[in-house]
């Protein structure tokens, strides 16, 4: 059962037109085999374009975590054997596949996530700038020889790869999320278990089906997939397994505090990269219409499903009518439509309990007197032909009171808020639990120092709205956790230090 099941194909089912149809696995990877779950269940996956299942997966249980553990235990000791240039050799290898095989995995994400072709076709040389960084990083795992401070010792820090890592990813860049976890943890010498998001599994599968053909040798990658049903069960087993010495997580906060607690008997290291609440702050000295591009790219990719992007708009006084009005026009110029329809800006959300979140945060905030602009509701039309279109949204005087303020609201929607003093701002902008990304656009060199140094995150953007790149430690604070991904860095979260002291040297 190793090719796809097409359950209700339908025109925007774009994996249908893949140029390697055996790119659509359905079957888990683990020790270098495509097997049947032991669950023996299967979930069905669907395009967000129409609601319509065109494939279906394993829906694995805990004996296929554990056969997956069991896997890149035993695979352990040879890979971390290996010299660094043949990991490197390696992950550059995985590299090429998904360069050459660009076009497939964009379709696959844009049919299973949702996105425009030209978002996925981003998407995929993203998540590919990772693979190739971490080759070039799999070199530089170097420790230190430290200056000894007693006659006849040498001392050393050397650096070592943490051992098995479970990789658990969501859905919203189903192959950028998963290529930064699993290629630093090659790099530095450990080996994966990993699980893609519910929704997204076909181009997280599809990927692992490279690195194989690129010869990662069989046991050093396994993925299994899993229903939101049985997600909790099967991951459990990595959990409480200690042979699993790390836990890379993308996803929501309560779920990575979940698995901080849940795992925290066997003492696991954790990288959480968790939820955000963007503040973007326009100050009257900035370029406005270059804020309004920088806010419309960030705010925007993705539909505004991405944890960077800006959740809340702090627009000064002064500028603040003027900012509504360029804005109205540039998302009302946005179009909203299917993967599968070029020229298509936005595509629809992930599923209906996305739909449903934004669509309350909406409401929530007219009730509360905030003053529509634009958008606000659900969209079914000719062209956005499916349930989970949601209208490019602008909220006028927005206010602390609304829950588009405190929660992440991961759909397209832009509350403006308005504000007077850059004190007064910084004070709202850090008012919430999460400290993942901030914006600000500001003309003054000055105040560029002053408010990077008081707001509470771990990215910004300053005269720029999207930031991310392979060479830039990625990751948050507060409550969005913590760990960082990409850089140098990002392949520090794989290793452990040993001190070795060596003495009677004379
Ligand atoms: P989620 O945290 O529920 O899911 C992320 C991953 O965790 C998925 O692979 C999922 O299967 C897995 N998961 C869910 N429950 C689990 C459990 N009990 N044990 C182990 N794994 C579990 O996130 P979501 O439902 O996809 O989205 C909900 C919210 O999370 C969004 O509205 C957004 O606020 C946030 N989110 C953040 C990011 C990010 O990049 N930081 C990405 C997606 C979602």
């Amino acid at each position: 059962m190793n090719s796809v099941t097409h359950i209700a194909p339908d025109q925007d089912s774009l994996c249908l037109d893949l140029q390697r149809g055996d790119l659509v696995c359905s079957q888990n990877y683990i020790n270098g085999a495509w097997v049947d779950p032991y669950s023996k269940r299967w979930y069905e996956v669907s395009n967000p374009a129409t609601d319509l299942a065109f494939a279906r997966v394993a829906d694995s249980g805990p004996d296929d975590a554990r056969a997956a553990t069991d896997a890149a235990a035993a695979a352990f000791p040879d890979w971390r054997a290996r010299t660094a240039r043949e990991r490197s050799q390696m992950l550059q290898s995985w590299h090429g596949r998904i360069l050459e095989n660009a076009e497939d995995l964009a379709r696959l994400i844009a049919s299973e996530q949702g996105k425009s072709l030209a978002e996925a076709r981003g998407e995929v040389a993203y998540g590919a700038s990772y693979v190739e960084w971490f080759a070039a990083e799999a070199l530089r795992c170097n420790g230190d020889i430290l200056p000894s401070l007693m006659p006849g010792r040498r001392q050393m820090a050397m650096r070592e790869p943490v051992g098995v890592v479970a990789a658990i990813t969501p859905w919203n860049f189903p192959l950028a999320m998963i290529a930064r976890k699993i290629a630093p943890a090659l790099a530095a010498g450990c080996t994966v278990v990993a699980k893609p998001a519910e929704d997204t599994p076909l181009t997280a599968l599809a990927l692992v089906k490279l690195a194989a053909e690129a010869g990662i040798p069989a046991g050093v990658i396994n993925i299994i997939s899993a229903s939101r049903e049985q997600t909790p069960e099967a991951v459990s087993s990595w959990l409480q397994d200690a042979r699993v010495r790390k836990i890379t997580f993308t996803g929501s906060t309560a779920v990575g505090k979940y698995l901080a607690r849940e795992s925290a008997g066997t003492l696991k290291r954790l990288s959480l990269e968790l939820g955000g609440n963007a503040p973007f702050i326009v100050f009257a000295d900035a370029d406005i219409d270059a804020a309004v591009a920088g806010l419309m790219r960030g705010k925007f990719r993705n539909s505004g499903q991405t944890c960077v992007c800006p959740n809340r708009v702090y627009v000064q006084s002064g500028v603040y009518q003027r900012f509504v009005e360029k804005l109205q026009s540039a998302v009302e110029a946005l179009r909203i439509g299917p993967a599968s329809r070029s020229g298509t800006d936005i595509g629809p959300l992930i599923n209906a309990r996305a739909v449903a979140k934004v669509d309350a945060h909406v409401h929530d905030a007219i009730a509360r007197g905030a003053t529509l602009v634009t958008g606000g509701k659900s969209v079914q039309n000719e062209v956005a032909n499916g349930p989970f279109y949601y209208a490019p949204t602008v909220l006028a005087e927005a206010s602390e009171d609304m829950m588009l303020c405190h929660e992440e609201t991961f759909g397209p929607v832009i509350p403006l808020f308005r504000f007077d003093t850059e004190e007064e701002v910084v004070a709202r902008a850090n008012a919430t639990a999460f400290g993942l990304a901030a914006y600000f656009y500001t003309g003054d060199p000055a105040r560029i120092w002053r408010v990077a140094g008081l707001l509470e995150v771990g990215v910004m953007g300053i005269n720029e709205g999207v930031v991310a790149s392979e060479a830039a430690p990625f990751g948050g604070i507060k409550d969005s956790g913590y760990g960082r991904e990409g850089s140098q860095q990002g392949l520090d979260d794989y290793l452990q230090t040993k001190y070795m002291c060596q003495g009677e040297l004379g």
